[in-house]
């Protein structure tokens, strides 16, 4: 009997959190506290805190996506950014 292990190109452990560039970038905004998720709805909203949008950007300059550049990091942050909004669009 043939034994047909498959092999991974990666160990599990080193396999990141967020799966996709655009995945990260959210979870970056949020983590910083550029975006927040409506509590009463789970829509992400743009908190429009300059501070909290920098804290993210230095991040991803210093921290980029696993298999990003730094550049292409901060790409997606805008990309991000640019598809949320101020309000919850459920809350009115
Ligand atoms: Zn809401």
């Amino acid at each position: 009997m043939k034994s047909n292990a498959q092999r991974l190109p990666f160990p599990p452990t080193s396999r990141p959190v967020y799966r996709t560039l655009q995945g990260w970038a959210l979870g970056t905004l949020v983590d910083h506290g550029a975006v927040q998720e409506c509590e009463h709805h789970g829509h992400r909203r743009d908190c429009s805190d300059p501070d909290a949008w920098n804290r993210a950007r230095e991040a991803a300059r210093h921290h980029p996506f696993h298999g990003a550049t730094a550049e292409q990091s901060l790409a997606a942050l805008d990309e991000v950014m640019r598809g949320i909004g101020e309000n919850c669009p459920d809350c009115d």
